[in-house]
């Protein structure tokens, strides 16, 4: 079981390095990971969109996030949401964060140029590490291709 597993994903990696459009199955890829992407079969590219003012939890109004200011982030591929306490485009620890199923919604607040962002969150649905990485993401910063 564990070699046809390994031999499985072998042929994965060679479909994808030539190019070929394919119709295998990625169950196996995206169970090794915490979450998966829609488009990128290595995880989220996850790209900063701006900082965060107010987190706020979406039932209570409780502010949660103590003046301090997080970071917003966006996949480029099937637009899955992130927020942290910390920088991890940066290698930075993460801290706190939420993933897009806690994010109940997103204001943004135009002020010429830095995009300011008020969230409200699911906040039993917190999360927390002391990494600067999370499996199945990548953190970039918003001028990386
Ligand atoms: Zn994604």
């Amino acid at each position: 079981m564990k070699k046809n597993f390994k031999v499985g994903k072998a042929l994965l990696a060679v479909t994808f390095a030539v190019g070929l459009t394919s119709s295998v199955s990625l169950a196996d890829v995206a169970s090794a990971a915490n979450s998966s992407c829609a488009t990128y079969s290595d995880g989220h590219h996850m790209y900063l969109k701006g900082v965060v003012t107010s987190v706020t939890d979406y039932k209570t109004g409780k502010k949660l996030n103590n003046n301090e200011q997080w970071a917003y982030y966006k996949c480029s591929g099937d637009g899955e949401e992130f927020i942290a306490e910390g920088s991890p485009e940066f290698k930075n620890v993460i801290g706190k964060y939420y993933t897009g199923a806690a994010i109940k919604s997103v204001a943004y607040l135009n002020t010429g140029g830095v995009s300011l962002l008020q969230i409200q969150v699911d906040s039993s649905k917190v999360k927390s590490t002391t990494s600067n990485s999370i499996p199945g993401y990548h953190f970039y910063q918003p001028n990386q291709g």
